[in-house]
Parts: C-alpha cells; sequence; structure tokens
C-alpha cells in the first residue's frame, strides 16, 4: 500500500496525471471530473452510480460509462482509489486517500458502513508481531444484515 492517506487533491491530480501517462492515456476533464467526483464524496460507488452523479451533474461534458470503467481500473493499479468486491455484482469504489478505515456490508443491500476499532487495530498490530511480520496494512471485512434489511425480512 503506498503512502496515500490524508494526500491533498492537487498531490492526488498529479499522481493521476502520471499514471494516465504510463497507460498511454490523456488527462482530460472527463476523467479529472471521476476523480474530484470521488474526491468530494465520501462514499463508496458502483461504476454505474458514479456514472450517474456526474452525468446528472455534468451534462455537458458527456462522460462515457467505458470511460468511467476505465479510470476507476487505472485508480485501483496504484491503489488511487481501492474497492470492494461484491462478486458478480461487481465492484464498489472508493478514493485510497482516505484516513484507515474497515468496512461491514450487508450482503442483501450492499450498503456499506465504516467502521475504527482501537482494539481490533492493535491486536493486529500483536498478532503480525508474534508471527514475527512488519504490518505493512490489512483488509478487514465484517459482513451481515443490516438493521434495515432485518427489519424487512421481518416484514415490519
Ligand atoms: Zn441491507
Ligand atoms: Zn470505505
Amino acid at each position: 500500500m503506498k503512502k496515500l492517506e490524508n494526500m491533498e487533491y492537487d498531490a492526488l491530480l498529479s499522481s493521476f496525471k502520471k499514471l494516465l501517462k504510463q497507460n498511454g492515456l490523456k488527462f482530460t476533464t472527463q476523467r479529472e471530473v471521476i476523480l474530484k467526483t470521488l474526491y468530494s464524496n465520501n462514499d463508496h460507488f458502483t461504476p454505474d452510480t458514479l456514472y450517474f452523479l456526474i452525468k446528472e451533474k455534468y451534462p455537458e461534458l458527456n462522460v462515457g460509462i467505458a470511460t468511467v470503467y476505465r479510470t476507476l481500473n487505472i485508480l485501483e493499479s496504484e491503489d488511487i482509489a481501492t474497492s470492494i468486491s461484491f462478486g458478480s455484482q461487481g465492484k464498489k469504489f472508493e478514493l485510497g486517500n482516505k484516513p484507515h478505515h474497515d468496512h461491514i456490508i450487508c450482503k442483501k443491500c450492499n450498503t456499506i458502513i465504516e467502521f475504527e476499532d482501537k482494539a481490533i487495530e492493535k491486536r493486529q498490530e500483536q498478532i503480525a508481531k508474534e508471527k514475527g511480520f512488519k504490518l505493512t496494512g490489512h483488509l478487514m471485512q465484517l459482513y451481515g444484515i443490516c438493521s434495515k434489511c432485518q427489519k424487512e425480512e421481518k416484514g415490519e
């Protein structure tokens, strides 16, 4: 994992420009809007929801769905964006520069809630140490059924 935490937008933008160049792609307003939208919305997006949000906000830009998919994959290749996979239902993306957090995910509606727990973080460090590892990162995803979906199941 690269040191992206709390990176400011300008720094993020210059990494993005470099990345596009490496991939033989031009820096365009359309591509920047994808980065900017991820940056300014503290949320997890499927490529489709991101696409509709951009279309609504910047109708004049004509951003294509293929551009959104491709740009997200490029951003993810350098950890500028990270994703949570929902198997055949696709992925949800967020920016990789957010402060560290873990996720609890609803298996029914794919809602993602972020959390951070000091005790869990600390315990992970201890386990790594016990195994002779220097911890460089971790990925924790808890799965379950959110309270809203539980109510719906009960027909409330
Ligand atoms: Zn749910
Ligand atoms: Zn998150």
